[in-house]
């Protein structure tokens, strides 16, 4: 500079000038500008022609073609040119110049052909001091280093030559020339007429830059990762996809799995989970076990129907007729079924109590619930709880164990195949408890309406709505069922059916069933009522009908074996003196049933699970210590009957007319045979009474009265449950009077007719009216 300051004065008169767009020119500062304009060339050759030196100047408006004196910045720099070569494909020409000082236009020179100025040079001031200034010369070259180093693309070597400037005028033109900001910063630069000045704006303009190098670094890192993660994803599932098809494995089987599964219907909450675990199976090899697992996890969800649903009939007189056509009798049954369906029909809602049909074996409850899914046009599931005494039999197993499944209710959900089938649950009195938990609370979860909207199965893990199935339950004794579980459950009594009862079961269903099963016909059999009678008396003895209708098919099968031989056999009719050709000798004989009147004898009457049955009581007198021998497994409260029946006597000996020494020097055994069978409850106690009266007086006990009633020490009769089954046990066996306690004399409502016409119910309230009648005169 100082070199030039000699030379050159500090105003130049007619420098021609050359429009610069989107470039500024700094002093110090050797570079290259491309010229394609007239006016431009115009002014170099003007310019070469005198002292090469040109005014460069920027336009405010790049845009701009043809710029008038207006559309230019007034401050620019004056430069020595260099060489002027033509670049090739475009035809423009390239100066190569080297800025020399800053000048501003001071006024324009007439010229048609180009720019031409009279301009003032000018240097900036150096106001501050010299600490602040070498401050500011040391902060923007770090800045400049730092802001270049982010930028890729950068000329590395005119970077060291700007990096090796240490005088602050000449480096604040070179970075500021080389920076990367706008050319209206770049021009604010150039026309600073402070130095200190100069590098305050130099500084901003490297912030400013920084900042929007750093943001936009981040963002396309942002944009480079989320490209690279979905590539990495894409290209490591086809890979995937390589490996299955190498292995042979079908991997369409997921896809397929995943749209089987969002067919189902399932809440949004269970289509995620099972979705979830669908994508867990997509990682895993087709042959691993775990895949195995989940693979059958879910071909149950599949399985098991979640929308699939049965309409139910709407007719309630096609349910009643359906009812009637399977089953003889049991009215009250049928009323109480129909009133449940139409409650159903008009609530739409099963939140009513489970029916329970309770009554010995073979009195129909199964085929009354089958009868009833009939009826609604529902499917039919049935599953025995007897003996079930784990709660995962209910509730399933986790699928992390070995070999788990999902417990009976989904596993007869799955078999039902729709939401809304007939439930049956057999022998619900026969359910068990154990360390493994309570499986009657989980049946509870299953039964109780306000639950069973979302059971939960351990296996299916997701929430199971079991509000649509009709559940119902039979058991033989309401005694043994969990109280928590009686408690939702509307008991229906069948009680067991009268001989003539079972004839007409027998002609009306159970022949007619058995002939078609066995490929015969009303042509081939036929059973008189005499022989179906005998049937029942001689090898039955039960208060339903299934051992009948197993000997029925017994007869049935022999006639079917004969005209299998032999196409031409006769018609056979089964007759009361036939029917031990068929089924061999009787069981059950007449004299079995009533023995002669003994002493020491008495038949009593019990209710057990199976139905009513007689009891005889024996009572033995023998010499000894005054002890009380009780056999034939008696359970307290019957053991309790007998010894208060022994105290009652012993207190009314001298009425009785018995020695009283006889207590201290004999001892007493009762005893109740069929020893194997435990026996218990009190309504045997006027029965014991009588047998041991009988045994202390000798007087003979009459052996066609049948008796029950508790006795209390002051010798009162109190009453029992259970009568019609007992008297349905005693009329099977030919008895034709009963004692009873008074009062149970208004149950007799409940007995059939036929047995109360057949008959003779006494009513007593003390035992003195049950010997009176029991006793041989
Ligand atoms: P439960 O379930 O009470 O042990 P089932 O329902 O298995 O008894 O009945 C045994 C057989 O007796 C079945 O074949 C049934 O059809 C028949 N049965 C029982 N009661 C009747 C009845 N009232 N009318 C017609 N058949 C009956």
């Amino acid at each position: 500079f100082d070199g030039l300051e000699g030379r050159i004065a500090s105003a130049i008169f007619g420098i021609p000038a050359v429009a610069m767009r989107g470039k500024t020119v700094f002093p110090n500062v050797i570079t290259n500008i491309d010229v394609g304009r007239t006016a431009s060339l115009n002014a170099i050759n003007s310019a070469h022609a005198k002292d090469k030196l040109i005014f460069v100047v920027s336009q405010k408006d790049q845009n701009v073609l043809e710029p008038k004196v207006s559309d230019l910045y007034t401050v620019g720099t004056v430069c020595r040119m260099g060489n002027l070569t033509m670049v090739k494909p475009t035809n423009n020409y390239r100066l190569s110049i080297e800025g020399m000082f800053t000048a501003k236009i001071v006024s324009s020179e007439e010229n048609k052909d180009y720019f031409c100025f009279n301009v003032e040079k000018f240097y900036p001031e150096i106001s501050g001091d010299e600490l602040e200034l070498e401050g500011l010369f040391r902060a923007a070259k770090t800045n400049f280093k730092e802001t270049i180093d982010m930028l890729p693309n950068i000329n590395a070597e005119s970077m060291k030559v700007a990096m090796g400037i240490d005088n602050p005028m000449a480096f604040v033109n070179v970075a500021s020339f080389n920076v990367p900001v706008k050319n209206e910063e770049k021009q604010k630069i150039l026309e600073c007429t402070d130095l200190t000045e100069k590098y305050n704006l130099l500084l901003n303009a490297l912030a400013r830059e920084k900042q929007i190098i750093e943001i936009e670094k981040r963002i396309s890192q942002k944009v480079k990762s989320n490209v690279e993660k979905n590539q990495k994803e894409f290209y490591l599932r086809e890979q995937l996809k390589a490996i299955h098809e190498e292995l042979g494995d079908d991997v369409s089987e997921i896809e397929r799995l995943k749209e089987q599964v969002s067919k189902k219907g399932l809440d949004d909450v269970s289509l995620e989970k099972v979705m979830q675990e669908l994508k867990r199976m997509s990682k895993m090899a087709p042959s691993s076990p775990d895949y195995t697992v989940l693979r059958s996890y879910i071909d149950w969800i599949l399985d098991v129907p979640f929308t699939e649903e049965s309409v139910d009939t709407e007719k309630l007189s096609t349910c009643k007729e359906i009812l009637e056509d399977d089953h003889f009798g049991l009215d009250k049954v049928k009323e109480r079924i129909i009133e449940y369906l139409a409650v159903l029909k008009l609530t739409k809602s099963l939140k009513g109590p489970i029916l329970c049909l309770v009554g010995p074996p073979g009195v129909g409850k199964t085929s009354v619930a089958k009868s009833v899914a009939r009826a609604l046009n529902r499917k039919l599931v049935r599953m025995s709880l007897g003996g079930v005494k784990d709660e995962a039999e209910i509730r399933g197993h986790r699928k992390t164990y070995i070999g788990a499944m999902p417990g009976r209710i989904i596993y007869g959900m799955k078999e039902a195949g729709t939401i809304n089938p007939v439930f049956l649950l057999d022998e619900i009195d026969k359910l068990s408890q154990d360390l493994r938990g309570d499986p009657a609370s989980a049946l509870l979860e299953v039964l109780d309406p306000e639950q069973n909207s979302s059971f939960r199965d351990r296996y299916l893990e997701i929430s199971y709505d079991l509000s649509k199935v009709m559940f119902i339950t039979t058991a033989n004794s309401i005694d043994t069922i969990p109280a928590p579980l009686l408690d939702r459950m509307e008991v229906i009594n069948i009680a067991g059916y009268t001989e003539e009862e079972k004839v007409q079961i027998a002609k009306r269903y159970l022949i007619p069933k058995n002939l078609k099963a066995n490929g015969l016909d009303k042509s081939n059999v036929k059973f008189t009522d005499e022989g179906i009678k005998a049937i029942i008396r001689g090898y039955t003895g039960e208060a339903g009908v299934r051992k009948l209708e197993q000997l029925v098919s017994a007869v049935i099968r022999k006639v079917a074996t004969k005209v299998a031989g032999d196409s031409s056999y006769p018609k056979q009719t089964i007759k009361e003196n036939n029917v031990s050709e068929y089924l061999g000798i009787e069981k059950y004989s007449k004299e079995d049933k009533i023995e002669k009147n003994q002493v020491g004898s008495a038949t009593g009457l019990a209710w057990t699970s199976v139905g009513g049955v007689t009891l005889t009581i024996e009572v033995a007198v023998m010499k000894g210590k005054g002890n009380l021998l009780l056999t034939g497994k008696l359970g307290d409260v019957m053991k309790e009957s007998a010894q208060t029946a022994i105290s009652f006597i012993r207190s009314n000996a001298v009425k009785y007319n018995i020695d009283s020494s006889i207590f201290e020097t004999s001892d007493v055994h009762v005893h109740v045979p069929e020893g194997a069978t435990p026996k218990d409850g009190p309504s045997a106690g006027i029965t014991i009474a009588t047998a041991l009266i009988s045994a202390f007086t000798g007087k003979k006990v009459k052996r066609d009265v049948a008796m029950t009633g508790e006795i209390t020490l002051r010798g009162n009769v109190l009453a029992i449950g259970g009568l019609k089954e007992k008297a349905l046990a005693a009329y099977r066996l030919g008895i034709r009077t009963i004692v009873i306690p008074k009062s149970n004399l208004k149950d007799l409502e409940e007995i059939p007719s036929e047995i109360v016409k057949d008959i003779k119910f006494i009513g007593v309230e003390n035992i003195a009216e049950v010997f009176e009648t029991a006793l041989e005169k």
